[in-house]
């Protein structure tokens, strides 16, 4: 190891100094035998860390929390939250630590954050730890919704802790090394609003402001324009996860950022067949957070971030509250644009060759299409590009009812698609339920070869490649229903 290769990187400690109240100073516990499975060059290059460096004894140390950087405070965040409708005033980071900031090569400030370090005072009954197949699902689902320009939460390293954890069986422990450019969460809000100290709640939103949403402090009223800010980047987040079929699983207000990155991947999933009921989290019996839910449930919880930000909107909440609501009004508006935008482009439209209203009608007219199915979502779009180019076949192949099909066709095609758009929007590659389970579990075996081959296709989405063939079809039909557990 190369102590001056860490130097190169200074840990800040600004969440922990200016929000002392809602971080607990702690430590991770001791790994036994820690063991890097997989490592994000790239990010560690970005981050002005060396991957030599993270490699080596002390930087794997590092990486469970074991060896604390200079200028590094770790702390364990507090926060409140909604968790399937039911309130928690008291939640926090059970199994995980902020280790600090960094200012990566293009000058952000980004939080160093470690899940399965073990126990800290919010952990409850929690064992506070986490096991190897859900922290390498984080790495690989969070580093696919980057490839795919979706904002989230970024994976630098997964380390095996070399201790045994209690799950359904025993099973490897591991920690995640986490990058985001914070992990400030609507339960953030709610936790500071229930101490009822303004003081702290004020803190928080400009802190919020400072990281996030700088034009914000120049506004009339900086906190109205704060919670436009989060609605609006809310909004685009989750148009953006319909668009790829993407399914959280989790939508608690705890798993919901201020910044709008996709955060904490649980039960999350990406459908394969077109289902607007699909839900693959084994404890969401009544499927609260199914795909077709998901702007609904955004709107909800931006609703609990209004109510908790209220007393900053106006010193009078009730004059606070019609202001909120008028901001929380505008989701609806901006998601739908976002949504039929980002539709459009798929269909390889929106160049100008075509009517709003038609192209709108021909979105729509897909998605009935689509529901008519069974029809996988991501390949259908793939295959209509090649439709685009000239090639009906592949998407025809797809589809049920030809005739509505071929009628949609004929009108879709008159509108002149452009291919290239639609190759640039519409993915190849994406983490499908299969390949994942297939990855995790070889690696829980000790075997990090089909995880490899899996980043690497998932990494570059748009670009279809040779010898990737299998990462580019749809489920086995022997795959059958698909479940993820909360149990991570
Ligand atoms: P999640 O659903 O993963 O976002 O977690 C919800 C809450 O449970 C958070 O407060 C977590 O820190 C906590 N938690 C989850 N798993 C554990 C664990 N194994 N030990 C302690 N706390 C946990
Ligand atoms: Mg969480």
């Amino acid at each position: 190891m190369t102590a001056a290769a860490e130097s190169t990187v200074t840990f800040d400690g600004r969440f922990a100094r200016e929000l002392a109240e809602l971080a607990v100073p702690w430590q991770a516990e001791e790994a036994p035998g820690p063991e890097l499975l997989v490592l994000n060059d790239k990010l560690a290059w970005d981050l002005g860390l060396d991957p030599q460096y993270l490699r080596s004894r002390e930087g794997v140390r590092l990486l469970v929390g074991n060896h604390v950087p200079a200028g590094a405070t770790p702390v364990a965040q507090a926060y409140a939250g909604h968790q399937f409708g039911g309130y928690s005033p008291l939640l926090g980071d059970g199994r995980a630590l902020l280790l600090g900031e960094v200012t990566d090569q293009s000058g952000r400030l980004l939080d160093i954050h470690l899940k399965g370090s073990g126990r800290t005072p919010f952990a409850r009954a929690g064992d506070g730890r986490a096991v190897v197949g859900p922290m390498l699902r984080e790495y690989v689902v969070s580093e696919a919704m980057h490839a795919l320009h979706i904002p989230t939460t970024r994976s630098l390293a997964v380390v095996a802790t070399g201790r045994q954890v209690r799950r359904d069986g025993m099973l490897p422990g591991a920690v995640l090394a986490r990058v985001a450019s914070s992990h400030l969460r609507v339960g953030s809000f709610q936790y500071a609003r229930a101490t009822e100290n303004l003081d702290l709640l004020k803190r928080l939103a400009d802190h919020a402001i400072s990281r996030h949403y700088p034009h914000a402090a120049e506004a009339k009223n900086p906190y109205l324009a704060l919670f436009g800010s989060v609605v609006s980047a809310q909004a685009e987040l989750v148009a953006r996860w319909m668009l790829v079929g993407f399914v959280h699983g989790v939508m608690n207000t705890d798993n919901m950022t201020i910044s709008g990155e996709t955060i904490d991947y649980g039960p999350c999933a990406f459908m394969d067949a077109f289902n607007p009921a699909a839900v693959y989290s084994s404890i969401d019996v009544s499927g609260r957070y199914a795909y077709a839910n998901q702007p609904v449930l955004a709107e909800w919880n931006l609703a609990r971030l209004a109510e908790a930000m209220l007393p900053l909107i106006d010193q009078d909440q009730e004059k606070a509250v019609a202001p909120a609501v008028e901001v929380l009004g505008g989701f609806r508006g901006q998601y739908s644009k976002s949504w039929s935008g980002g539709m459009k482009r798929k269909l390889g439209l929106g160049g100008g060759g075509e009517s709003a209203d038609d192209a709108s009608a021909l979105v729509d007219d897909a998605i009935a299409i689509l529901k008519d199915g069974p029809v996988d979502y991501t390949l259908f779009f793939r295959n209509l590009g090649k439709a685009a180019r000239g090639d009906l076949r592949p998407v025809r192949g797809m589809v049920l009812d030809l005739a509505a099909f071929d009628a949609w066709a004929e009108r879709w095609q008159a509108m002149k698609p452009d291919a290239d758009l639609m190759d640039s929007v519409n993915p190849v590659y994406i983490p499908r339920n299969h390949l994942v389970e297939e990855a995790l579990s070889a690696a829980t075996e000790g075997n990090l070869a089909p995880l490899q081959q899996l980043l690497e296709a998932i990494g570059a989405p748009f670009t279809e490649r040779p010898g990737l063939e299998r990462y580019a079809e749809g489920a086995p039909e022997d795959f059958g229903n698909y479940m993820t557990f909360c149990g991570t």
